[in-house]
């Protein structure tokens, strides 16, 4: 939203006047929201397109998030083969070329026949923004489209998925440091604060790099072990209604586990309460702060099933549950994963070599 915005500003307030000076405010504004929600449009058509065909090779897409150079749609699981992967990421950037060369086609024919110069300027600007975003999407470093492609075609070649999400990370690690020195040594030489933006984005493309890279090696460790190999059977529950006063003088807290799913009257869980929330409850508030108050709601929580292969919630943890994750039976809590429950899974399947389903 916060884009949409700037981007509709940025054309309405300085781009259309300083090109064509002669119209009023009223135009550019209209031309500048126009042109800013086409090209939202076209960022949607080129996830949706991914989405598509990642649905047609039996993927489906968990959500969408629209950022500056495009988004991101999280797929629920894997392609089979490197052709799916490679059809799955490469559809997007040929989308947004193609819509690239219609904008402008249409530009050009617009122009030719005298069109209003506001609406001939849009479409040149939509067209170049989508060929860009073509372009910047096939750079061959994870997590861009070409980053993905990179990977097909390792696999591809290579027959090893995690060798190719290893390079095609390393390289948006590369890229992405590239990013930042660029955008921090042009901001120092010329303090020109958009080179900012390409910093943040470098960093952005590190993290999202270095996470898959690090996923991979752990699904890959985990193998077939399935969510019931790896979960700490009957967590002990708290109530809802209980004060973090009441926890911290009960029988549970002896038990020193670092979490507690909470239950509402000895129903399914309503949500799950972490030792570091009840630190943070000052002491002067425990006896009034309930544990519904702080406790992560269930939206917010990972799920699994017992059945599930483990590698396959990974993706899923959140940041509010502090990477924890609730197991549920038709509706009843059967257990709970936590991160030291993954660790000490790696730990003994690096030790004994086992990652068989048991
Ligand atoms: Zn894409």
């Amino acid at each position: 939203m916060v884009i949409f915005a700037l981007i509709a500003w940025g054309l309405a307030a300085s781009r259309f006047p300083a090109a064509y000076p002669q119209y009023g405010t009223t135009a550019y504004v209209i031309a500048g929201l126009l042109t800013a929600l086409a090209f939202f449009a076209s960022l949607l058509a080129h996830e949706l397109s991914h989405a598509l065909v990642a649905r047609r090779n039996g993927l489906h897409v968990e959500d969408i998030t629209l950022w500056l150079f495009g988004g991101v749609a999280r797929l629920s699981g894997e392609a089979r083969n490197p052709g799916a992967d490679l059809r799955i990421a490469g559809v997007g950037p040929l989308v947004s070329l193609l819509l690239g060369a219609v904008f402008l086609i249409v530009a050009e024919l617009l122009s030719a026949s005298g069109y209003h110069d506001l609406v001939v300027a849009g479409f040149g600007w939509l067209g170049a923004i989508n060929i860009l975003l073509a372009v910047f999407n096939a750079i061959p470093a994870a997590p861009l489209d070409g980053g993905r492609l990179l990977r097909s075609i390792i696999w591809w070649r290579t027959g090893d998925r995690l060798k190719a999400i290893q390079w095609s990370s390393r390289a948006g690690e590369v890229f992405g440091w590239v990013l930042v020195a660029v955008g921090l040594i042009t901001f120092f030489a010329r303090a020109d604060f958009g080179a900012l933006w390409f910093a943040l984005i470098g960093w952005f493309v590190i993290g999202a790099a270095t996470a898959e890279s690090q996923q991979a090696t752990v699904r890959n460790q985990l193998g077939q072990l399935a969510i019931r190999d790896v979960m700490t059977p009957n967590p002990i529950t708290a109530s809802a209604s209980m004060t973090v006063a009441d926890l911290l003088s009960s029988d549970l807290i002896r038990h020193r586990h670092s979490t507690f799913p909470v239950t509402d009257n000895g129903r399914g869980p309503v949500g799950l309460v972490t030792f570091n929330q009840i630190r943070h409850v000052q002491p002067q508030d425990r006896a009034t702060t309930r544990l519904r108050d702080i406790a992560c709601p269930m939206e917010q929580v990972a799920q699994a099933w017992p059945d599930e292969p483990a590698a396959a919630l990974l993706p899923r943890l959140s940041q509010c549950a502090e990477g924890r994750a609730l197991v549920l039976s038709d509706g009843v809590l059967v257990g709970i994963i936590s991160p030291s429950d993954i660790n000490r899974v790696l730990r003994w399947i690096t030790t004994t070599g086992h990652n068989e389903r048991t």
